[in-house]
C-alpha cells in the first residue's frame, strides 16, 4: 500500500519519523516494513545534513569504551550493523559501494604510539580484531604511507561506503513499503497530551500518531527543548575531496587520536577530513555548514605528510561542511525517551553514524514492536545525562597530548 493511499483514505500515520538522514530513513525503512503507517518528515533533502556530508567510513564505531559492557555493547551494535550493511545489496537491490579491507590507524608521534598501544591491548581483551603494526608492516598493507611513520594499528573488519547511495537505498525501500517521505516539510515541534507526546505540528498542520520518533542529529535539542544542555552539541567537520587518483591508498586511514581520517573512492578521488581543531572553537557549537581556510591547509597537509606521492600531484576538486551531533560520552541517544511516553530517540550519532545507522532502524523497529532488539542499548538510554546534566568534555580530545593547534 502506499504512503499517499493510507493518507488518502482518511488515515493517519501510525509512526511519524523526523529526519531524513541516513537514521530517519533507516528507520522509517524497518517500520513501513513491519507494516506500519510511517510518515517521514524532513525539511531540506534526503541526506542534506551529515548524512551527505560524511567520510563514508563504517564499522569502526566508539574506541572511547574499550573493554568495558559499554564497550561490548558499541561493538554488538557496530557488529549488527555491519551485518545489515552487507546484505544491502541483496535486500534493497542497491549498490552502496561498500568495501572493508580493513583499516590502518597511523602513528606518526611516540605520543600517538603509546596511546594506541595502550588502546589495541585493551580492544583485543574486548575481542576485537586489532593489531599493532610496526612501520614496514604497515607499508606492507599501504605502500604509499611515508617512511616517516611510526607503525599502525590494523583493524579488520572495516572500511568504507557511498554514503549517499545507502541513504537513498534506505529511503525508496520505505517507500515501496508504503511510507510517505515528505521532503521540505519541517516538524516545528511536538503535540503532547500531559506528557504524552502524540504527534507533531508541521506547515502548521497537527499531525497526530501513536509515535514520534526523532532522528534530528545535532537538530535535536530545537525539538526537545527539556534535554540537558550539552546532551547532545552540533560539531563541524569539513572534507577535502581530489580529482580522480590512479589507486594508492589500499584502505582507509585514520591518525592522530583518530582525528584525521580518509579514504579513496572505488572512482580514485581521495576524501580526507579533520582538523577540526583549527576550526574556532573547534567547530564545536557551530551550525553553519561552511569551510574555513585554516582546516583545508591542515587536511592536505595530513595527506600530503602521510602519502608523500600527493604533493604536487593530488587536485582539490572540492570541499564542504557538515555538522554532526556530538554527545558527551559519544555515544548515540538511542530508544523510547523516559519523561515522555510516545516519544523515541535515535540522535547523536557523533562521528559514526554508518557505523550505527543501519541497526539503529532495526532496534527502533524492534522496540515499537515489543520485539527484543537482541542487543544492549542500556548505554544509548536517551534520558541517560538527565541525572547530574551532561558533564562535557569533547570526546574526541581524549587522548590528545600536546598536538597542532590553531587561532581559536
Ligand atoms: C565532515 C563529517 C565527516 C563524517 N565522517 C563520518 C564517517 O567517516 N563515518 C561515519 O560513520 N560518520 C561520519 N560522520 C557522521 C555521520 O555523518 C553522522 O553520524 C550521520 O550522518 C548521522 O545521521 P543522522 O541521520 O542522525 O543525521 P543527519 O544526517 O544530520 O540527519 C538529520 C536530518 O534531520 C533533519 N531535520 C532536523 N530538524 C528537523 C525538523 N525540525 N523537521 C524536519 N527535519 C529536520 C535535517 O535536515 C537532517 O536532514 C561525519 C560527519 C561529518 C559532518
Amino acid at each position: 500500500m502506499g504512503g499517499t493511499v493510507w493518507r488518502e483514505h482518511g488515515g493517519r500515520p501510525d509512526v511519524i519519523v523526523v529526519g531524513g538522514g541516513v537514521v530517519g530513513c533507516s528507520i522509517a525503512y524497518r517500520l513501513a516494513a513491519d507494516g506500519r503507517r510511517v510518515l517521514l518528515l524532513e525539511r531540506r533533502g534526503l541526506a542534506a545534513g551529515a548524512s551527505g556530508r560524511n567520510g563514508g567510513m563504517t564499522g569502526g564505531g566508539s574506541s572511547l569504551h574499550a573493554a568495558s559492557s559499554v564497550g561490548r555493547a558499541v561493538a554488538a551494535l557496530t557488529a549488527a550493523n555491519l551485518a545489515l550493511l552487507r546484505a544491502v545489496p541483496d535486500e534493497l537491490g542497491a549498490e552502496i559501494e561498500l568495501r572493508l579491507p580493513g583499516t590502518l590507524d597511523v602513528i606518526s608521534t611516540p605520543e600517538q604510539h603509546a596511546h594506541l598501544a595502550a588502546a589495541v591491548a585493551s580492544q583485543r581483551e574486548g575481542g576485537g580484531g586489532i593489531v599493532l603494526l610496526d612501520r614496514d608492516e604497515a607499508r606492507a598493507v599501504m605502500p604509499a604511507l611515508s617512511p616517516a611513520i611510526l607503525g599502525a594499528a590494523f583493524a579488520a573488519d572495516r572500511g568504507h561506503l557511498w554514503p549517499f547511495a545507502l541513504v537513498h537505498a534506505f529511503a525508496a525501500a520505505a517507500r515501496r513499503h508504503g511510507a510517505e517521505l515528505r521532503i521540505g516539510s519541517a516538524a516545528e515541534r511536538l503535540l503532547r497530551a500531559g506528557d504524552r507526546v502524540v504527534g507533531v505540528v508541521a506547515g502548521g498542520e497537527r499531525i497526530a500518531a501513536d509515535e514520534v520518533v526523532l532522528a534530528t542529529n545535532a537538530y535535536t535539542p530545537a525539538l526537545l527543548p527539556e534535554l540537558p544542555p550539552g546532551a547532545i552539541v552540533p560539531a563541524r567537520g569539513q572534507i577535502l575531496v581530489t580529482r580522480p587518483l590512479p589507486p594508492l591508498l589500499t584502505v582507509p586511514f585514520g591518525t592522530n587520536f583518530d582525528k584525521e581520517y580518509g579514504r579513496q573512492t572505488p572512482d580514485g578521488r581521495i576524501l580526507c577530513g579533520g582538523y577540526r581543531r583549527l576550526d574556532a572553537g573547534e567547530g564545536l557549537g557551530a551550525t553553519a555548514e561552511r569551510v574555513s581556510p585554516p582546516v583545508l591547509a591542515g587536511i592536505a597537509r595530513c595527506l600530503t605528510g602521510l602519502f608523500p606521492a600527493l604533493a604536487g600531484r593530488a587536485r582539490v576538486a572540492r570541499a564542504w561542511a557538515g555538522i554532526m551531533g556530538f554527545t558527551a560520552d559519544g555515544l548515540p541517544l538511542l530508544g523510547p525517551y523516559g519523561p515522555a511516553p510516545g516519544l523515541t530517540l535515535a540522535a547523536g550519532f557523533n562521528g559514526n553514524g554508518f557505523s550505527w545507522a543501519a541497526a539503529a532502524g532495526r532496534a527502533v523497529a524492534d522496540l515499537l514492536a515489543g520485539r527484543d532488539p537482541g542487543l544492549d542499548l542500556a548505554p544509548f538510554r536517551p534520558d541517560r545525562f538527565a541525572a547530574g546534566g551532561a558533564a562535557w568534555r569533547n570526546p574526541y580530545t581524549a587522548g590528545e597530548g600536546v598536538g597542532e593547534r590553531g587561532a581559536a
